[in-house]
């Protein structure tokens, strides 16, 4: 196990989930997971199939109930319904893309926008873009896209305006399900790049399988398995564990290699 400076003492925020439990008729698909996500660095979250990732963000985001607790900024998230989470500043994305398709990159972004904003507030937002999607518009990469339709998007694309709602949103904290799931591999690069660009100041936990993507770009990996914390540490840490081996990566000939 490994022993790091409590959070608080280093002046950086972070996301704390004690014992989340989320219970099925019966069958616990998240069992009892202790977890503490620091600002700054970019969190893996991996795991075999049906292993509870999924669930434990949708626990944390209002989106199916859960027991235990799931604290940011003093706030306790378990029991707030989704909107409420938004606004405490947490926010996530889906394994399949949530933007509207029919409305355009702005109008998704501005959509998203509203979450923090006054009815008074959006009326008088319309009459110009606000510097805030503006500048998420710039960090998504989206900028010349703005007047397009979302469904013209490439896949890639897609993931990163969502990232951009999330982004305008103001979410200090990101739980990303599966962003680069059927991207090309410069997608993935982007996408790695991005979360690098927009993690310093925030809290970003990326659900993933593709190890050589988590071998780039993570930080800090936990390894999930039937609900539970099996494991967690560096890249390296977690190849090296022969627990891990056997549940997940002995799975892909190449997670399995060169720890
Ligand atoms: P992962 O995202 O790690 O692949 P999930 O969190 O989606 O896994 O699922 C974890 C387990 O919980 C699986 O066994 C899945 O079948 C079960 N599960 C997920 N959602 C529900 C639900 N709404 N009702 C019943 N079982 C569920
Ligand atoms: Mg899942």
């Amino acid at each position: 196990m490994k022993h790091v400076v409590p959070p608080d003492e280093r002046g950086l925020d972070y996301l704390e989930i004690r014992g989340l439990t989320v219970e099925f008729d019966g069958f616990r698909a998240v069992d009892g997971v202790d977890l503490t996500l620091l600002q700054g660095r970019l969190h893996f979250l991996i795991g075999p199939n049906g292993a509870g990732k999924t669930t434990l963000v949708d626990a944390v985001t209002g989106l199916v109930p859960g027991s235990g607790l799931a604290r940011y900024r003093g706030r306790e998230l378990l029991g707030l319904r989704s909107h409420k989470v938004v606004q405490a500043g947490v926010g996530r994305t889906f394994q399949t893309a949530t933007v509207f398709e029919e409305l355009t990159v702005l109008q998704n972004l501005d959509i998203a926008g509203g979450v923090h904003r006054s009815a008074w507030g959006m009326l008088r937002a319309r009459r110009g873009v606000p510097e805030y999607v503006e500048s998420a518009l710039e960090t998504i990469g989206l900028s010349d896209l703005r007047d397009r339709p979302a469904g013209v998007l490439a896949h890639g694309q897609k993931q990163w305006l969502e990232i951009g709602m999330l982004l305008v949103q103001d979410s200090k904290v990101m739980l990303l399900d599966e962003p680069v799931a059927g991207m090309s591999a410069e997608e993935r690069t982007e996408t790695g790049e991005l979360l690098r660009r927009i993690g310093a100041e925030r809290t970003i936990v990326v659900i993933e399988h593709d190890m050589e993507f988590v071998r780039t770009f993570a930080d800090v990996v936990t390894v999930l398995h039937a609900g539970k914390v099996l494991t967690e540490g560096t890249v390296a840490e977690i190849q090296a564990d022969p627990r891990v081996q056997e549940v997940y990566l002995g799975r892909t000939a190449e997670g399995a290699d060169h720890a």
